[in-house]
């Protein structure tokens, strides 16, 4: 366990296991009956992939969600042996090495359930597929005019006992209520018509967070939690996460790395695109782009620094930018919040995302590898 009282180091992404404990219950408790996937793709969202699921399947989540098979295992190879749904696949994915490590394969075409098939005759087993059904968002996933093709094909090599159906999903383009509800008919329509070609799926789902919380009806079998895991409203109209009863999971966070007091009219960082009106004190804060911190926001995000909120200020360069905290009395070594908890009085992912054109989702995502994440819990 780390002391979270102490400064940190130059830059940090501190990771609140317990945060993810807690949301993955509040949201558990909110869409009951239906069991949680927790989404953990892209390395957590930027968490870590490893240390996350382990924290979202104590929380009480049933399965993982990754896109890529490397991910999924990735995941086996560290021990975890849960459910792990993988969705997105390589033309030339090596089924073969996740039918044997029990990892369930999303299908978005016949010729990829043909593939998984003969993958699973390679090494003698079955494997566990969920069906997807292109419901309107035109991304992955088995388009409608090919789906009465593909459940029929996929009812003969469940027979011949080399796939099972475990699952049939969607994913909704979260353009209106309307709109998410007619993705939802088309979804069940596309069920019934899988049941009539005689397969079983236990497993319907097409919900996210935002239709996890929001659209109870789409709520059905599972439903698969990403951002919310994260404790990052998925909605993008300013409702917060102390609004859903989630918890910020990431704390971003650096030390000072200079001071300097300079006087009205200086010109700071690139193109000078910011001058100090007035005598000030300049912070100056070793993340950058390279970090992840986006340079879109350069002059208009900000960040914590002794309990108050100071604005960025010129240019967001590749290692570093700088911070206007006017008259206060900032040192070198002090700590900076870039991104966490507002309830602490922090930036949120989501402000960020703002100040940026962007989503609380690319702030986090796009954390570079320099750097470090350091996981903390207390249970
Ligand atoms: C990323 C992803 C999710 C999770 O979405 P959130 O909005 O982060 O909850 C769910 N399903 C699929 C297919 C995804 O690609």
């Amino acid at each position: 366990m780390t002391d979270r009282s102490l400064p940190g180091p130059f830059r940090e992404a501190v990771i609140d296991l317990d945060a993810v404990r807690r949301n993955l219950r509040t949201i558990g408790e909110g869409v009951a009956p239906a069991a949680v996937m927790a989404v953990v793709k892209a390395d957590a969202y930027g968490h870590g992939a490893v240390p996350v699921a382990r924290a979202a399947l104590e929380g009480g989540a049933g399965w993982l969600g990754v896109a890529d098979l490397h991910e999924a295992l990735a995941l086996r190879a560290a021990g975890i042996d849960a459910p792990v749904l993988a969705w997105l696949h390589d033309p030339d994915a090596r089924f073969a090495d996740a039918i044997e490590r029990d990892v369930d394969l999303g299908v978005s075409s016949v010729a990829q359930l043909e593939a998984m098939a003969a993958a699973a005759a390679s090494v003698d087993r079955t494997a566990n597929v969920h069906l997807k059904l292109d419901t309107g968002l035109s991304r992955n996933g088995i388009a409608p005019e090919a789906w009465p093709a593909a459940v029929e094909r996929a009812a003969e090599l469940e027979a011949a006992g080399r796939i099972h159906v475990r699952g049939i999903f969607s994913h909704l383009a979260n353009t209106s209520p309307d709109a998410d509800a007619e993705q939802l008919a088309a979804f069940l329509r596309g069920v019934d018509e899988a049941r009539r070609a005689g397969l079983r799926p236990e497993l319907r789902h097409l919900a996210s967070t935002a239709a996890a919380l929001r659209f109870p009806e789409a709520r059905l079998d599972l439903v698969r939690i990403g951002i919310g895991v994260y404790g990052i409203p998925p909605f993008g109209d300013g409702t917060t996460a102390a609004d859903l009863g989630l918890t910020p999971v990431m704390t971003l966070r650096g030390r000072v790395a200079a001071v300097r007091r300079v006087g009205p009219g200086t010109g700071v960082s690139y193109n000078h695109a910011w001058r100090a009106e007035r005598e000030t004190t300049l912070a100056l804060v070793p993340l950058g782009y390279a970090d992840g911190v986006p340079r879109q926001a350069s002059g208009r995000a900000e960040v914590l620094i002794g309990g108050r909120r100071h604005p960025v200020v010129g240019r967001i360069a590749m290692d570093q930018f700088l911070v206007d905290v006017g008259d206060d009395e900032v040192a070198v070594g002090d700590e900076v919040v870039l991104v966490g908890d507002p309830q602490v009085g922090a930036p949120s992912a989501d402000d960020w995302g703002a100040a940026a054109d962007t989503i609380g989702y690319e702030i986090v995502t796009r954390i570079g590898p320099r750097v470090p994440r350091t996981h903390v819990e207390d249970a």
